[in-house]
């Protein structure tokens, strides 16, 4: 298996319950290598922009305004098997799916504000990275 990039944020309602700092720790016991991280107010635009693949999606509205509802933690994280070894870590989307002792088990408010984002697959890891971090800072 392959040493992949791939993006994470930790959320609007993390950040709120200051537990950003218990996030991190997970990922770096997960042994995910930080390579870049930087905290940020999303506007609605850059919200939109981001999840610009969900715009049909019902729940678009919404999700972009919690998006941009306080700050965020963007990381780009490193390891083998990246993306779905953080997909793993995080849990399902819907907190009530999620498996015992993954983020969202432990932390998720609701199906929407569920903590943390992780990037799908090698071709969004790529667009979504390069969305928060030069190439630069992820050297
Ligand atoms: P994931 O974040 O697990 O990749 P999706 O890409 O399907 O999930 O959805 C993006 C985000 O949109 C979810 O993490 C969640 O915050 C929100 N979301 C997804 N589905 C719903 C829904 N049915 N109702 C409200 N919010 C949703
Ligand atoms: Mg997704």
């Amino acid at each position: 298996m392959a040493v992949q990039k791939t993006l994470a944020i930790i959320k609007p309602d993390a950040t709120a319950r200051n537990i950003t700092g218990k996030i991190i720790s997970r990922i770096e016991e997960e042994e995910f290598t930080i390579k870049a991280m930087k905290r940020l107010h999303l506007t609605l635009a850059d919200a939109q922009r981001f999840y610009a693949v969900h715009k049909e999606r019902p729940f678009y509205k919404d999700l972009t305004a919690f998006m941009c509802s306080g700050p965020v933690v963007v990381l780009c994280l490193e390891r083998e098997d990246a993306i779905a070894k953080w997909r793993e870590v995080m849990g399902a989307t819907n907190p009530a799916n999620a498996a015992e002792g993954t983020l969202r088990k432990l932390h998720a408010v609701d199906l929407e504000k569920n903590s943390v984002h992780g990037s799908d697959a090698p071709e969004t890891a790529a667009v979504e990275t390069a969305f928060f971090f030069s190439g630069l800072e992820m050297a």
